[in-house]
Protein backbone atom coordinates (compact mmCIF):
# COMPACT_ATOMS: atom_id res chain seq x y z
CA UNK A 1 0.00 0.00 0.00
CA UNK A 2 1.34 3.84 -0.99
CA UNK A 3 0.38 5.00 2.09
CA UNK A 4 2.84 3.35 4.24
CA UNK A 5 5.67 2.27 1.90
CA UNK A 6 7.96 4.72 3.24
CA UNK A 7 7.80 3.38 6.93
CA UNK A 8 7.21 -0.25 5.89
CA UNK A 9 10.66 0.29 3.90
CA UNK A 10 12.35 1.89 6.86
CA UNK A 11 11.22 -0.18 9.29
CA UNK A 12 12.04 -3.58 8.80
CA UNK A 13 12.25 -5.24 12.85
CA UNK A 14 9.41 -7.09 12.97
CA UNK A 15 9.92 -8.74 9.54
CA UNK A 16 13.04 -9.64 10.59
CA UNK A 17 12.56 -11.44 13.97
CA UNK A 18 9.60 -13.34 12.15
CA UNK A 19 11.65 -14.51 9.73
CA UNK A 20 14.21 -15.50 12.10
CA UNK A 21 11.61 -17.16 14.26
CA UNK A 22 12.23 -14.74 17.52
CA UNK A 23 9.19 -12.64 16.65
CA UNK A 24 8.58 -12.32 20.70
CA UNK A 25 4.76 -10.23 20.94
CA UNK A 26 1.33 -11.05 20.70
CA UNK A 27 1.43 -14.58 23.13
CA UNK A 28 -1.86 -14.99 23.63
CA UNK A 29 -2.88 -16.54 26.98
CA UNK A 30 -5.28 -19.51 26.89
CA UNK A 31 -6.16 -19.54 30.67
CA UNK A 32 -6.99 -17.88 33.91
CA UNK A 33 -3.91 -15.24 34.70
CA UNK A 34 -2.32 -16.60 37.38
CA UNK A 35 1.04 -17.21 38.59
CA UNK A 36 0.92 -20.02 35.88
CA UNK A 37 -0.56 -19.52 32.58
CA UNK A 38 -1.25 -21.76 29.82
CA UNK A 39 0.06 -20.29 26.14
CA UNK A 40 0.44 -22.86 23.52
CA UNK A 41 -1.39 -25.48 25.09
CA UNK A 42 1.57 -25.56 27.70
CA UNK A 43 1.79 -24.36 31.10
CA UNK A 44 4.18 -21.73 31.67
CA UNK A 45 5.27 -18.84 34.63
CA UNK A 46 4.57 -15.77 33.93
CA UNK A 47 6.88 -13.62 35.29
CA UNK A 48 5.65 -10.52 32.85
CA UNK A 49 2.44 -9.24 34.26
CA UNK A 50 1.83 -5.70 35.96
CA UNK A 51 -0.26 -7.09 38.30
CA UNK A 52 1.74 -6.63 41.43
CA UNK A 53 -1.02 -7.37 43.68
CA UNK A 54 -1.76 -10.68 41.66
CA UNK A 55 -5.66 -9.75 42.04
CA UNK A 56 -6.38 -10.28 38.71
CA UNK A 57 -7.87 -14.10 39.26
CA UNK A 58 -9.57 -12.97 42.63
CA UNK A 59 -12.91 -14.42 42.47
CA UNK A 60 -14.08 -11.97 45.43
CA UNK A 61 -13.03 -9.56 42.23
CA UNK A 62 -14.48 -11.59 39.53
CA UNK A 63 -18.18 -12.01 41.27
CA UNK A 64 -18.38 -8.13 42.17
CA UNK A 65 -17.80 -7.59 37.95
CA UNK A 66 -20.06 -9.91 37.26
CA UNK A 67 -22.50 -8.46 39.73
CA UNK A 68 -22.22 -4.97 38.47
CA UNK A 69 -22.43 -6.42 35.03
CA UNK A 70 -25.94 -8.03 35.87
CA UNK A 71 -27.25 -5.02 37.16
CA UNK A 72 -26.27 -2.72 34.88
CA UNK A 73 -25.07 -3.81 31.68
CA UNK A 74 -21.53 -4.94 29.63
CA UNK A 75 -20.99 -1.42 28.60
CA UNK A 76 -21.96 2.73 29.16
CA UNK A 77 -22.77 3.71 25.58
CA UNK A 78 -21.19 7.09 26.56
CA UNK A 79 -19.25 9.89 28.20
CA UNK A 80 -19.24 10.55 31.72
CA UNK A 81 -19.85 14.22 30.77
CA UNK A 82 -23.49 12.66 29.39
CA UNK A 83 -25.18 9.59 29.68
CA UNK A 84 -22.03 7.73 30.85
CA UNK A 85 -21.90 8.02 34.52
CA UNK A 86 -22.93 5.32 36.83
CA UNK A 87 -23.40 5.70 40.73
CA UNK A 88 -20.30 3.14 41.00
CA UNK A 89 -18.29 5.61 38.77
CA UNK A 90 -18.57 8.39 41.20
CA UNK A 91 -18.18 5.89 44.36
CA UNK A 92 -15.09 4.80 43.09
CA UNK A 93 -14.00 8.41 42.27
CA UNK A 94 -15.17 9.13 46.20
CA UNK A 95 -13.17 5.83 47.59
CA UNK A 96 -10.09 7.44 45.72
CA UNK A 97 -9.80 10.48 46.57
CA UNK A 98 -10.23 9.54 50.50
CA UNK A 99 -7.63 6.49 49.56
CA UNK A 100 -5.06 9.15 47.74
CA UNK A 101 -5.91 12.05 50.46
CA UNK A 102 -7.34 14.59 47.56
CA UNK A 103 -10.32 16.72 47.06
CA UNK A 104 -11.46 15.03 44.15
CA UNK A 105 -10.79 11.86 41.97
CA UNK A 106 -11.97 11.91 38.21
CA UNK A 107 -11.65 8.50 36.33
CA UNK A 108 -11.27 8.05 32.61
CA UNK A 109 -11.42 5.21 30.91
CA UNK A 110 -7.82 4.03 30.52
CA UNK A 111 -4.49 5.43 32.27
CA UNK A 112 -2.95 6.41 28.57
CA UNK A 113 -6.34 8.60 28.73
CA UNK A 114 -5.33 10.42 31.83
CA UNK A 115 -1.99 11.76 30.60
CA UNK A 116 -2.80 12.55 27.42
CA UNK A 117 -5.79 14.16 28.70
CA UNK A 118 -4.39 16.32 31.64
CA UNK A 119 -0.85 16.91 30.66
CA UNK A 120 -2.32 18.39 27.45
CA UNK A 121 -4.86 20.46 28.91
CA UNK A 122 -3.53 22.15 31.95
CA UNK A 123 -0.18 24.76 30.77
CA UNK A 124 -0.59 27.43 28.11
CA UNK A 125 0.85 28.85 25.73
CA UNK A 126 3.06 30.95 27.74
CA UNK A 127 3.98 28.49 30.18
CA UNK A 128 6.55 25.53 30.98
CA UNK A 129 5.75 21.77 31.39
CA UNK A 130 8.92 19.92 32.43
CA UNK A 131 9.42 15.95 32.40
CA UNK A 132 11.99 13.17 33.07
CA UNK A 133 13.45 12.00 29.94
CA UNK A 134 12.19 8.42 30.50
CA UNK A 135 8.83 9.50 31.43
CA UNK A 136 5.67 7.05 30.00
CA UNK A 137 4.66 7.53 26.10
CA UNK A 138 1.49 8.36 27.39
CA UNK A 139 3.05 11.08 29.46
CA UNK A 140 4.70 12.25 26.33
CA UNK A 141 1.88 12.38 23.72
CA UNK A 142 0.37 14.62 26.38
CA UNK A 143 3.10 16.60 26.26
CA UNK A 144 3.19 16.91 22.62
CA UNK A 145 -0.67 18.02 22.26
CA UNK A 146 0.19 20.74 24.56
CA UNK A 147 1.11 23.95 23.28
CA UNK A 148 3.41 24.65 26.34
CA UNK A 149 6.73 25.02 26.04
CA UNK A 150 8.60 21.66 27.00
CA UNK A 151 12.04 21.04 28.61
CA UNK A 152 13.44 17.58 29.26
CA UNK A 153 15.09 17.23 32.30
CA UNK A 154 17.86 13.79 32.73
CA UNK A 155 16.59 10.78 34.09
CA UNK A 156 15.73 11.20 37.87
CA UNK A 157 18.05 13.91 37.94
CA UNK A 158 17.55 17.12 40.42
CA UNK A 159 20.57 19.23 39.25
CA UNK A 160 19.38 18.72 35.20
CA UNK A 161 15.64 19.17 36.80
CA UNK A 162 16.85 22.74 38.54
CA UNK A 163 18.76 24.11 35.47
CA UNK A 164 16.09 23.46 33.69
CA UNK A 165 13.23 25.36 36.21
CA UNK A 166 16.19 28.25 35.81
CA UNK A 167 15.39 28.75 32.01
CA UNK A 168 11.67 29.36 33.09
CA UNK A 169 10.45 32.63 33.42
CA UNK A 170 9.54 32.92 36.81
CA UNK A 171 5.77 34.47 36.46
CA UNK A 172 4.99 31.89 34.11
CA UNK A 173 3.17 28.21 35.30
CA UNK A 174 5.67 24.97 35.55
CA UNK A 175 4.31 21.54 35.71
CA UNK A 176 6.97 19.60 36.63
CA UNK A 177 5.84 15.34 35.74
CA UNK A 178 7.45 12.20 36.61
CA UNK A 179 6.43 8.61 36.87
CA UNK A 180 7.03 7.10 40.46
CA UNK A 181 8.27 4.13 40.05
CA UNK A 182 9.46 4.10 36.14
CA UNK A 183 7.70 1.21 34.07
CA UNK A 184 10.65 -0.56 32.19
CA UNK A 185 13.47 -0.20 34.70
CA UNK A 186 12.02 -0.18 37.80
CA UNK A 187 13.75 2.52 39.28
CA UNK A 188 11.88 5.08 41.50
CA UNK A 189 11.59 8.94 41.55
CA UNK A 190 12.87 11.31 43.94
CA UNK A 191 9.39 12.92 44.44
CA UNK A 192 10.73 14.76 48.31
CA UNK A 193 13.16 15.97 45.83
CA UNK A 194 11.07 17.21 43.34
CA UNK A 195 8.74 18.54 45.41
CA UNK A 196 11.44 20.82 47.06
CA UNK A 197 13.01 22.11 43.91
CA UNK A 198 8.77 22.85 43.02
CA UNK A 199 7.98 24.56 46.31
CA UNK A 200 11.69 26.98 45.54
CA UNK A 201 10.38 27.47 41.57
CA UNK A 202 6.82 28.02 42.30
CA UNK A 203 6.11 24.97 39.79
CA UNK A 204 3.05 22.29 39.99
CA UNK A 205 3.93 18.44 40.20
CA UNK A 206 2.26 15.99 38.51
CA UNK A 207 3.37 12.12 39.55
CA UNK A 208 2.04 9.03 37.58
CA UNK A 209 2.03 5.97 39.95
CA UNK A 210 0.56 3.60 37.64
CA UNK A 211 3.46 1.21 39.15
CA UNK A 212 3.56 2.66 42.18
CA UNK A 213 0.12 1.82 43.68
CA UNK A 214 -0.42 -1.41 45.37
CA UNK A 215 3.63 -1.75 45.57
CA UNK A 216 4.76 1.55 47.89
CA UNK A 217 3.13 2.63 50.64
CA UNK A 218 0.20 1.83 53.48
CA UNK A 219 -2.53 0.34 51.91
CA UNK A 220 -0.50 0.41 48.92
CA UNK A 221 -0.76 3.98 48.68
CA UNK A 222 2.04 4.76 46.30
CA UNK A 223 4.84 6.07 46.51
CA UNK A 224 4.53 9.91 47.35
CA UNK A 225 2.74 7.96 49.93
CA UNK A 226 5.63 6.23 51.03
CA UNK A 227 8.05 9.09 50.62
CA UNK A 228 6.13 11.30 53.02
CA UNK A 229 5.15 13.84 50.35
CA UNK A 230 1.31 13.08 49.06
CA UNK A 231 -0.15 16.20 50.66
CA UNK A 232 2.58 18.46 48.47
CA UNK A 233 2.06 16.42 45.20
CA UNK A 234 -0.23 18.53 43.14
CA UNK A 235 -1.69 15.58 40.99
CA UNK A 236 -1.47 11.77 41.50
CA UNK A 237 -2.25 9.73 38.25
CA UNK A 238 -2.78 5.96 39.00
CA UNK A 239 -4.27 3.25 36.62
CA UNK A 240 -6.98 0.35 37.43
CA UNK A 241 -5.09 -1.75 34.88
CA UNK A 242 -2.05 -3.02 37.12
CA UNK A 243 -2.29 -3.53 40.80
CA UNK A 244 -6.40 -2.90 40.52
CA UNK A 245 -7.02 -5.70 38.35
CA UNK A 246 -9.27 -4.03 35.66
CA UNK A 247 -9.27 -1.21 33.47
CA UNK A 248 -9.10 2.78 33.47
CA UNK A 249 -7.42 5.23 35.10
CA UNK A 250 -7.62 8.32 37.58
CA UNK A 251 -6.16 11.40 38.47
CA UNK A 252 -6.85 12.80 42.31
CA UNK A 253 -6.01 16.42 42.55
CA UNK A 254 -7.86 19.72 43.90
CA UNK A 255 -11.46 20.44 42.93
CA UNK A 256 -10.63 23.19 40.83
CA UNK A 257 -8.57 21.30 38.76
CA UNK A 258 -10.85 18.76 38.39
CA UNK A 259 -13.61 21.03 37.64
CA UNK A 260 -11.96 22.40 34.74
CA UNK A 261 -10.26 18.90 33.31
CA UNK A 262 -14.33 17.55 33.51
CA UNK A 263 -14.97 20.15 31.15
CA UNK A 264 -11.82 20.85 28.99
CA UNK A 265 -10.12 17.36 28.93
CA UNK A 266 -11.12 15.63 26.11
CA UNK A 267 -9.64 11.83 26.65
CA UNK A 268 -12.48 12.44 29.40
CA UNK A 269 -14.78 14.08 27.65
CA UNK A 270 -14.96 12.87 23.95
CA UNK A 271 -14.97 8.89 25.39
CA UNK A 272 -17.25 6.07 26.28
CA UNK A 273 -16.82 5.79 30.63
CA UNK A 274 -15.04 2.47 32.03
CA UNK A 275 -17.86 -0.49 31.95
CA UNK A 276 -19.16 -1.66 34.90
CA UNK A 277 -17.36 -4.61 35.40
CA UNK A 278 -14.09 -2.64 35.42
CA UNK A 279 -15.93 -0.35 37.68
CA UNK A 280 -16.92 -2.35 40.19
CA UNK A 281 -13.29 -4.40 39.59
CA UNK A 282 -11.47 -1.63 40.61
CA UNK A 283 -13.92 -0.70 43.69
CA UNK A 284 -13.21 -4.30 44.98
CA UNK A 285 -9.50 -4.42 44.48
CA UNK A 286 -9.20 -1.05 46.53
CA UNK A 287 -11.17 -2.96 49.14
CA UNK A 288 -8.62 -6.00 49.10
CA UNK A 289 -5.55 -3.98 48.68
CA UNK A 290 -6.76 -1.97 52.05
CA UNK A 291 -7.36 -5.71 54.04
CA UNK A 292 -5.27 -7.51 53.09
CA UNK A 293 -1.37 -6.04 53.80
CA UNK A 294 -0.27 -9.38 54.02
CA UNK A 295 -0.54 -9.49 49.86
CA UNK A 296 1.75 -6.34 49.42
CA UNK A 297 4.58 -7.79 52.53
CA UNK A 298 4.30 -11.29 50.30
CA UNK A 299 5.11 -9.09 47.14
CA UNK A 300 8.11 -7.31 48.88
CA UNK A 301 9.63 -10.67 49.92
CA UNK A 302 9.54 -11.95 46.56
CA UNK A 303 11.08 -9.25 45.33
CA UNK A 304 13.74 -8.84 47.40
CA UNK A 305 14.27 -12.50 47.18
CA UNK A 306 14.48 -12.31 43.28
CA UNK A 307 16.72 -9.18 43.47
CA UNK A 308 19.20 -11.07 45.43
CA UNK A 309 19.26 -13.83 43.44
CA UNK A 310 19.73 -12.06 40.24
CA UNK A 311 22.73 -10.49 41.86
CA UNK A 312 24.11 -13.07 43.00
CA UNK A 313 24.22 -14.45 39.50
CA UNK A 314 26.05 -11.12 37.86
CA UNK A 315 22.79 -10.02 35.89
CA UNK A 316 23.01 -6.20 35.21
CA UNK A 317 19.66 -5.22 36.88
CA UNK A 318 20.37 -1.06 37.41
CA UNK A 319 19.15 0.65 39.86
CA UNK A 320 15.66 -1.47 40.50
CA UNK A 321 14.65 -2.05 43.82
CA UNK A 322 11.42 -2.74 42.89
CA UNK A 323 8.99 -5.67 41.60
CA UNK A 324 9.95 -4.24 38.04
CA UNK A 325 13.23 -5.95 37.55
CA UNK A 326 15.58 -5.34 34.34
CA UNK A 327 17.61 -7.83 33.13
CA UNK A 328 19.83 -5.97 30.49
CA UNK A 329 21.13 -7.70 27.83
CA UNK A 330 21.92 -4.66 25.05
CA UNK A 331 21.15 -6.38 22.44
CA UNK A 332 17.27 -6.52 20.35
CA UNK A 333 17.95 -10.08 18.74
CA UNK A 334 19.75 -11.47 21.90
CA UNK A 335 16.78 -9.92 23.55
CA UNK A 336 14.25 -11.59 21.81
CA UNK A 337 16.26 -15.10 21.38
CA UNK A 338 16.49 -15.56 25.21
CA UNK A 339 12.37 -14.30 25.23
CA UNK A 340 11.98 -17.04 22.84
CA UNK A 341 13.84 -19.78 24.31
CA UNK A 342 12.99 -18.86 28.07
CA UNK A 343 9.26 -19.30 27.17
CA UNK A 344 9.64 -22.86 25.58
CA UNK A 345 11.80 -23.62 29.05
CA UNK A 346 8.62 -22.57 30.66
CA UNK A 347 9.19 -18.96 31.81
CA UNK A 348 7.05 -15.78 30.29
CA UNK A 349 9.38 -12.28 30.11
CA UNK A 350 8.88 -9.32 28.59
CA UNK A 351 11.06 -8.34 25.84
CA UNK A 352 11.97 -4.23 25.92
CA UNK A 353 13.51 -2.36 23.18
CA UNK A 354 13.52 0.60 21.47
CA UNK A 355 11.13 3.22 21.94
CA UNK A 356 10.18 1.91 25.06
CA UNK A 357 14.20 2.32 26.69
CA UNK A 358 16.99 3.64 24.61
CA UNK A 359 18.31 1.84 21.77
CA UNK A 360 21.29 0.92 23.95
CA UNK A 361 19.58 -0.36 26.91
CA UNK A 362 17.18 -3.49 25.52
CA UNK A 363 16.51 -5.24 28.51
CA UNK A 364 14.27 -8.64 29.59
CA UNK A 365 11.99 -7.23 32.29
CA UNK A 366 10.84 -9.59 34.83
CA UNK A 367 8.02 -8.62 37.14
CA UNK A 368 6.61 -10.09 40.09
CA UNK A 369 2.91 -10.49 41.68
CA UNK A 370 2.14 -10.84 45.53
CA UNK A 371 0.79 -14.26 44.40
CA UNK A 372 4.32 -15.95 43.20
CA UNK A 373 5.70 -18.30 45.38
CA UNK A 374 8.82 -18.69 46.14
CA UNK A 375 9.61 -22.36 44.58
CA UNK A 376 8.02 -20.38 41.28
CA UNK A 377 10.48 -17.77 41.57
CA UNK A 378 13.43 -20.26 42.42
CA UNK A 379 12.59 -22.21 39.08
CA UNK A 380 11.93 -18.90 37.22
CA UNK A 381 15.53 -17.82 38.65
CA UNK A 382 17.43 -20.89 37.65
CA UNK A 383 16.03 -21.09 34.48
CA UNK A 384 16.76 -17.45 33.39
CA UNK A 385 20.23 -18.31 34.42
CA UNK A 386 20.51 -21.25 32.20
CA UNK A 387 19.40 -19.04 29.40
CA UNK A 388 21.68 -16.15 30.21
CA UNK A 389 24.54 -18.33 30.44
CA UNK A 390 23.97 -19.62 27.22
CA UNK A 391 24.03 -16.27 25.31
CA UNK A 392 26.78 -15.67 27.82
CA UNK A 393 25.91 -12.95 29.54
CA UNK A 394 26.73 -14.08 32.79
CA UNK A 395 29.18 -16.39 34.25
N1 LIG B 1 1.66 5.34 32.94
C1 LIG B 1 2.57 4.36 33.06
C2 LIG B 1 3.83 4.65 33.81
C3 LIG B 1 2.32 3.10 32.50
O1 LIG B 1 3.24 2.14 32.58
C4 LIG B 1 1.11 2.87 31.81
C5 LIG B 1 0.78 1.52 31.20
N2 LIG B 1 1.79 0.85 30.62
C6 LIG B 1 0.21 3.93 31.70
C7 LIG B 1 0.50 5.14 32.29
C8 LIG B 1 -1.09 3.76 30.96
O2 LIG B 1 -1.97 3.03 31.74
P1 LIG B 1 -3.19 2.20 31.11
O3 LIG B 1 -2.72 0.81 30.90
O4 LIG B 1 -4.24 2.30 32.18
O5 LIG B 1 -3.60 2.88 29.86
Amino acid sequence: MKLLQAKLDKYQEPQKAKAAGIYPYFRAISSEQDPEVTINGRKVLMFGSNCYTGLVNDPRIKEAAIEATRKYGTGCAGSPFLNGTLDIHKELEARIAEYIGKEDVMIYSTGFGVNLGVVSTLTGREDYILWDEQDHASIIEGLRLSFSKKLKYRHRDLDSLEKQLQKCEPDKAKLIVTDSVFSMEGDVADVKGIVELAKKYDATVMVDEAHGIGVFGEGGRGVCHAQGVAADVDLIMGTFSKSFASLGGFIATDKEITNFLRHHSRSYIFTASPTPAATAAALKALELMQEEPERQEHLWEMTNYALEGFRAMGCEIGHTSTPIIPLFVRDNYKTFGITRDLLEDGVFVNPVVSPAVAPQDTLIRFSLMATHTKEQVTEGLEKIQKVFRAYGLIP
